[in-house]
């Protein structure tokens, strides 16, 4: 049996984290440079990626970033090849790229629901897609986690039926991507966060994209709901994705783990 260090040990792996520069993502990014693996950093504000990448890197630890939009097939392509090029090749993909504008459905315009749908979702299919297909050609079977959210299972505040839709879509296409890809040893789970405290939470809490929710009162009330009386922090986030990209979750896939402080209790 291996000793538990060993386990947890990600040397030798690379692991592409998308929305890797902040938040959940970097938290994610973190904890599995830590444990040993080389991380591709990849999001859209190329100065948040560089400061990501020498955060990790001054600690020691092995990271390079590039500017990519989930988005765009290209974008994803090109990703993949600085993955190959500068680690030789990828065996952990992190799903964690998202977007999350709060706007009634009275409010939204075609143009809104379909930008969350296609960074959220069409984003997780297109590196599922292309990430996967690396990992079969080298045959070393890989890890894939997507980030969801409790509004995978469950609304958790009006002004996210979009939001809502695409992460109900990310747990689905998890589900049916991990049957699909466990031929090839590629294991396909996803993580579902609660209200972590991360700068895309606090953008929200400033305003939000729709002036008629009242953000501010909205999270007091989602707080106040929460059985852990805190919101969750990043690593609470990261230290379960560490669990999945490692030999912990030898025997998982297809599967969706809630980390909300016991949210979805109440
Ligand atoms: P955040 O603080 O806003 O960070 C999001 C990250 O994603 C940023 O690095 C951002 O890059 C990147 N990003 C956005 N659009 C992108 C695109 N099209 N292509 C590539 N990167 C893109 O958000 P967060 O709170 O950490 O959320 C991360 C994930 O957790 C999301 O999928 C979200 O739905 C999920 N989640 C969060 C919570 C929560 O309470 N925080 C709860 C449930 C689920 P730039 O900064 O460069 O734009």
């Amino acid at each position: 049996m291996k000793k538990i260090n060993e386990v947890l040990d990600l040397s030798a792996k690379t692991a592409v984290v998308t929305g890797g520069s902040r938040g959940i993502g970097f938290g994610i990014a973190s904890r599995l440079a830590e444990a040993g693996a080389n991380v591709v950093i990849a999001s859209i504000n190329e100065e948040e990626v560089i400061k990501a990448v020498k955060t990790i890197t001054d600690n020691g630890w092995s990271a390079k970033g590039l500017v990519a939009d989930v988005s765009k097939e290209e974008d994803v392509l090109n990703m993949r090849k600085f993955a190959v090029e500068n680690f030789g090749g990828v065996d952990i993909l992190v799903n964690n790229a998202g977007i999350f504008p709060s706007i009634p459905i009275a409010n939204m315009t075609i143009d809104d629901f379909k930008k969350v749908i296609s960074v959220n979702l069409e984003g997780v299919f297109l590196c599922t897609k292309y990430f996967s297909e690396e990992m079969i050609k080298k045959g070393n079977g890989g890890k894939i986690i997507n980030v969801t959210s409790i509004d995978a299972l469950h609304p958790s505040s009006i002004g996210l039926a979009h939001y809502d839709a695409s992460k109900h879509g990310v747990w689905g296409f998890t589900k049916n991507s991990a049957l699909e890809l466990a031929p090839h040893k590629i294991w396909v789970n996803a993580v579902a966060p609660g209200g972590i405290a991360t700068p895309g939470v606090a953008e929200m809490q400033g305003g939000g994209a729709d002036t008629t929710v009242d953000m501010s009162k909205f999270l007091e009330v989602f707080l106040n709901k929460i059985p852990m009386h805190r919101m969750g922090e990043p690593d609470d986030i990261a230290k379960v994705a560490l669990f999945l990209a490692s030999d912990m979750s030898s025997y998982m896939t297809g599967s969706q783990i809630v980390v909300d402080g016991g949210f979805l209790l109440s």
